[in-house]
């Protein structure tokens, strides 16, 4: 049918739209930045708006702050038992 754009992916059609639209790719890349450095506010705002729109990235973010917060613990419990 002429005049209908097929979007076979919505995600990916917005992407294209928006200046602060990220890839999946990009947004595990930004999420893994973080965790040494903090990120410019266009990349942060960037991160939040897919948050937003995508499934996989907060579980993936979440496994992250999980794995931070554990290395957290492992440390304090090795300073713990140092005397
Ligand atoms: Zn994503």
């Amino acid at each position: 049918m002429p005049g209908i754009e097929l979007v076979c992916c919505p995600v990916n059609a917005l992407m294209k739209k928006l200046p602060l639209m990220r890839s999946c790719k990009e947004v595990t890349a930004l999420v893994i930045a973080r965790e040494d450095r903090d990120l410019p506010l266009a990349e942060q705002l960037a991160l939040r708006v897919h948050m937003v729109i995508c499934k996989a990235c907060p579980t993936f973010e979440r496994q992250v702050l999980t794995m931070r917060h554990a290395m957290k613990q492992w440390r304090n419990y090795g300073a713990d038992n140092d005397e």
